[in-house]
């Protein structure tokens, strides 16, 4: 293509609401355009890039076995309203109606329509296992679109799903969907690493999430150095008798001899760490308490629970939220604590609270034997309090696991990251082939639940994550794979005849060669031009300049400083070594 007649606009102005580098890098390259909050345009060369990661995507999809589909954008209510989750998707979802006044709702995810698909189709254990897939818009709601491409309302998604007749089949599929997501995301040239995963809104048993190593990425994972372990914090577990000590056995307290409950006066101490202060303590033998609700109104299923914790961890809301089965979850605001639970916040404890309040313990508190939690009373705590003093209506894993703690394998110290989730595979088992009536007759002639399985991948998301980890102070620096275009020749001066007669000839010899080429062939100083190359990315730059006399040109790598000036003959099959070692080598 020739740069003059490109739709490629670049910019030196720093976008005012980007704030991490690949947006601004997007948005000044001229790669997309926002029309609203959370939708973009894709402009020509980010079309490009999108083709290529939408082909790697294909490609390994159907090398394991996966076939493509194309299911609407737009749903009918009815089917999420036979899974639930017309009500529990919750105000992501964005709901429309039609003339008729129907309801429907841009599709978020599609294991409803896919599901219903498979209903209707398939009868009998013979046509099972199958796999499909799409490549497909989909739309969120979210509460915060931010990070241009990264949380859009709109984008673009790969969503695969298996269907099988047995658990073993479901992890066939299941290990072959992992291993065609490392070969996608290696393919593309990203820097990636797998994570145990929450399973969230979508259900299901088991999931691992692809994370693009990035400090500006939204999830925090901890890794193991020592056995490999990964996890998203929102997952991560850890061995809490290497920080708390062994288990207090239940009863034990209870029976042997033990100190009396006693009243403190605490004064101001109303935070873990001031409390500690106070007591001259280690914070973890505190009890933290924390009060939360489903956010319904008082006559409309509200319910409020208290969360205890031991002083050594954080709450991980995700945990209690999936513990409690709860669609929504968040603090009681402290003015109305005291009404609502009957405990005092800041001296809160879960001694003598309103009854009908859940207590949810941390399996942490397991570990604690006279400890200290409030008094409900401002400016008192309690101190020797035991599990037996209080009835606790649950206990879970409810830790955020931090940097520092034990890995849950082997013990050594975790690690912590931050990472861009750019795909996500479940194991669905049956929740959604039993709640829409998707079964198949074995070979027994019984009916049984279909199982499935669930494999997304943002494309859009993919794409800017590979420029948030390929970039330096000049521009993008894009893997070669999905380079909108491998090479940028550069014609240094436009007015020079012998300049511009070797560039058209070489332009002419690299689309013979099917190079993928922007000729950048505009009447614009030679500064210009390179700042533009280095600002798009293109991996290899070949400069026609004052060595065009001696029959020679400029050959540069966008992730090198090293210029080389080689012979015009030599040039084209240079280009295309480097193209073809890095794409196939890769
Ligand atoms: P997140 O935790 O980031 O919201 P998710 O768990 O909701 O992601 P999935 O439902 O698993 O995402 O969707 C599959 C893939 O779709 C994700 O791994 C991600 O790459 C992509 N994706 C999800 N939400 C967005 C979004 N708002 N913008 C761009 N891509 C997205
Ligand atoms: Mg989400």
């Amino acid at each position: 293509m020739r740069f003059s007649q490109s739709f490629i606009r670049t910019s030196k102005e720093e976008p005012a609401d980007a704030e991490i580098i690949s947006h601004k890098l997007l948005m000044r390259a001229g790669l997309v355009r926002k029309l609203a909050s959370g939708i973009y345009i894709i402009m020509p060369l980010a079309n490009l890039v999108i083709k290529k990661i939408e082909n790697i995507i294909r490609s390994e999809m159907n090398a394991a076995c996966a076939q493509e589909v194309i299911m609407p954008c737009i749903l009918p209510a009815n089917l999420w309203k036979e899974t639930g989750r017309w009500e529990v998707y919750g105000s992501e979802m964005l709901k429309i109606k039609d003339r008729a006044e129907r309801e429907y709702c841009f599709g978020p995810t599609h294991e409803e329509v896919i599901t219903d698909l498979v209903r209707h189709e398939v009868r009998s254990y013979k046509q099972l296992p199958v796999t499909l897939y799409q490549i497909q818009t989909k739309f969120r709601d979210e509460i915060r679109p931010r990070f241009g491409l990264m949380r859009a309302r709109e984008f673009t998604m790969k969503d695969a799903y298996s269907f099988d007749i047995s658990a073993e089949g479901l992890d066939i599929n299941y290990k072959k969907m992992h291993a065609a997501y490392c070969n996608i995301f290696k393919r593309c040239g990203v820097k990636y690493t797998v994570v145990d995963a929450d399973t969230g809104a979508i259900g299901g048993s088991s999931s691992h999430e692809f994370m693009v190593i990035a400090p500006s990425g939204e999830d925090a994972i901890v890794y193991c150095d020592s056995c490999r372990y990964s996890a998203n914090v929102e997952k991560a577990s850890t061995q809490i008798d290497k920080i708390l000590g062994p288990e207090i056995p239940a009863g034990s307290s209870a029976a042997a001899p033990r100190s009396k409950i006693e009243k403190i006066h605490t004064p101001n101490a109303s935070t873990i760490d001031d409390l500690a202060k106070f007591l001259k303590v280690d914070k973890k033998s505190l009890c933290k308490i924390l009060f939360f609700t489903n956010g319904r109104a008082e006559n409309d299923g509200r319910e409020d629970v208290v969360a205890l914790i031991s002083g050594a961890f954080e709450l991980n809301e995700i945990k209690l939220k999936n513990h409690l089965k709860f669609i929504n979850l968040e603090m009681i605001p402290s003015e109305e604590v005291q009404k609502r639970v009957g405990a005092y916040p800041g001296f809160g404890g879960p001694i003598g609270i309103n009854p009908n309040v859940k207590i949810i313990a941390d399996n942490s508190v397991k570990h604690l034997s006279d400890f200290v939690v409030g008094a409900n009373e401002k400016d008192y705590h309690l101190k020797n309090v035991n599990l037996s003093d209080f009835s606790v209506t649950s206990f879970a894993d409810l830790v955020m696991v931090d940097a520092g703690h034990p890995c849950p394998q082997c013990g050594a110290k975790l690690e912590k990251a931050r990472g861009i989730e750019v795909g996500h595979i479940f194991k669905l088992g049956t929740k959604y082939s039993e709640a829409l009536g998707a079964k198949y007759i074995d070979e027994a002639g019984q009916e049984n639940p279909i199982i499935m399985g669930c494999y997304g991948i943002g494309v859009g998301r993919t794409m800017q994550a590979a420029v948030e980890q390929n970039n330096d102070q000049d521009g993008i620096c894009w893997p070669m794979p999905i380079a909108p275009f491998h090479v940028i020749l550069v014609l240094l001066n436009s007015s020079d005849e012998t300049q511009k007669q070797c560039a058209e000839d070489l332009y002419k010899k690299m689309l013979a060669e099917n190079i993928e080429v922007l000729f950048d062939d505009r009447a614009e100083k030679p500064g210009f031009k390179f700042k533009d190359a280095d600002l798009l990315g293109i991996p290899i730059r070949v400069a026609v300049g004052r060595y065009a006399a001696e029959g020679k040109v400029e050959f540069k790598r966008r992730n090198s400083k090293d210029l080389k000036v080689v012979g015009v003959d030599e040039v084209v099959s240079l280009v295309k070594s480097e193209i073809s070692r890095e794409i196939n080598g890769l």
